[in-house]
């Protein structure tokens, strides 16, 4: 597989620069609107400051507050004494020929992290991680063999959307969906998370509709009702990967505190609360999770639910004992999931060539083989 790959690594510096960040500045980005606010009333200034400060970072996509026209010059001054807008250096970046590209994000405190862009159709996506590592541990995940270092800021999650839109805004594009799939449990991570959604979701700023991003959790019981509470139309996808639980809590450690039951109901709850119809991911493991009594198991459980099945051919992990199955296997299971009356695609993970799976360049960069 490596040999096809038609890509291209550089080193940092690469596009925005992080100027004055981590020395006594605080991330501009972590600040839902209420808290800005709160900053433009402590620095004197009118109540509609907020709102221009607001726009020009999250609508306008500036990276430095320098371009704020409208503000006078003190305020921008005093503005990135305190704050900066850049949220990470890229410290390595991989392009795919289809228009994949992933890049290696150091964020203030030298911790990295991964995020993906994907250019599919008329769709512009990103693909954001929430915590540096993960610490869930599935079994095939090569973020799981990390283990856990820390949670992402708010500001730190939503600003790898800006990045990639800062970007494409110089091509008169736009980030058209967002799936919260990269590294880490957001779920684990609830309230950043959580955060970073709203601000991406603001009517006033960047304003990318809920129904356009997608949370991606391995099944965080808890969380998965606190979400549905909230009543947003964000889309919610959960890992399943396996129809018992004694195999499930082989690939997922934490399977074996939320059985599979909780996790249906909980994801039933999200459903019943947004009228959403949930989507389940399911990793198909050659010789493990993917045999014909695996489907009818899993179409079993589903049947007759407002649900979507995405099936996701393993992802090689270098130093991993799995593999995917062959096309023909792959197949054969999402038929007999559509024979069992249950909506079913195959999820052929773009940027794979660019080993665009979780965790993986991160990986690579820490053995210090980018290229192999
Ligand atoms: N922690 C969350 C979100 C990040 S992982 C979760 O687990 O849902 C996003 C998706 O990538 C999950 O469905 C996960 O199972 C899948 N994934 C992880 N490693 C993979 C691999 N090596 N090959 C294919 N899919 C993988
Ligand atoms: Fe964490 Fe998701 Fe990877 Fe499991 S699949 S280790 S939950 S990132």
């Amino acid at each position: 597989m490596v040999s096809t790959i038609q890509s291209l690594l550089v080193l940092a510096p690469l596009g925005q620069r992080m100027d004055n960040f981590g020395v006594n500045t605080r991330l501009f980005l972590d600040l839902s609107y209420e808290e800005l606010a709160q900053e433009v009333a402590s620095l004197g200034e009118p109540s509609f400051r907020a709102q221009q400060i607001w726009e020009w970072a999250w609508k306008h996509l500036v990276s430095d507050f320098s371009a704020m026209t409208n503000l006078r010059r003190s305020l921008r001054e005093e503005l990135s004494h305190r704050f900066s807008l850049i949220p990470f250096e890229v410290v390595a970046r991989e392009c795919d020929e289809d228009g994949t590209e992933k890049i290696l994000a150091r964020l203030g405190d030298g911790a990295t992290v991964e995020a993906v862009f994907i250019r599919e159709g008329p769709r512009r996506t990103v693909c954001v991680s929430t915590q540096v590592g993960c610490p869930v541990g599935c079994a095939f995940c090569a973020t799981g063999q990390m283990g856990f270092v820390r949670n992402l800021s708010a500001g730190e999650i939503a600003g790898q959307v800006l990045y990639f839109a800062r970007a494409l805004k110089a091509q008169g594009e736009r980030v058209s969906h967002v799936v919260v799939m990269g590294m880490g449990e957001p779920f684990l991570n609830y309230a950043a998370t959580r955060k970073a959604l709203l601000i991406l979701n603001d009517a006033h700023g960047f304003d990318l509709g809920a129904r356009r991003i997608t949370v991606s959790t391995i099944g965080v019981v808890p969380r998965i009702l606190e979400f549905a509470a909230e009543g947003h139309q964000f889309n919610l996808a959960v890992s399943l990967h396996a129809p018992y639980d004694s195999l499930r809590a082989k690939l997922v450690p934490l399977a074996k505190k939320w059985p599979i039951a909780q996790v249906l109901s909980a994801a039933e709850a999200y459903s019943l609360a947004t009228g959403r119809r949930v989507t389940f991911e399911y990793v198909l493991l050659r010789g493990v999770n993917d045999e014909r009594r695996h489907a009818r198991a899993l179409a079993a459980l589903l049947r007759g639910k407002l649900v979507h099945v995405n099936l996701i051919p393993f992802n090689p992990v270098p130093g991993l004992p799995f593999q995917p199955p062959d096309s023909k296997s792959i197949e054969l299971f999402r038929q007999e999931l559509l024979a069992q009356g249950l909506d079913a695609t195959v999820r052929r993970s773009r940027g794979v060539r660019i080993q665009a799976g979780c965790g993986q360049l991160r990986t690579r960069m820490s053995r210090g083989s980018p290229t192999s």
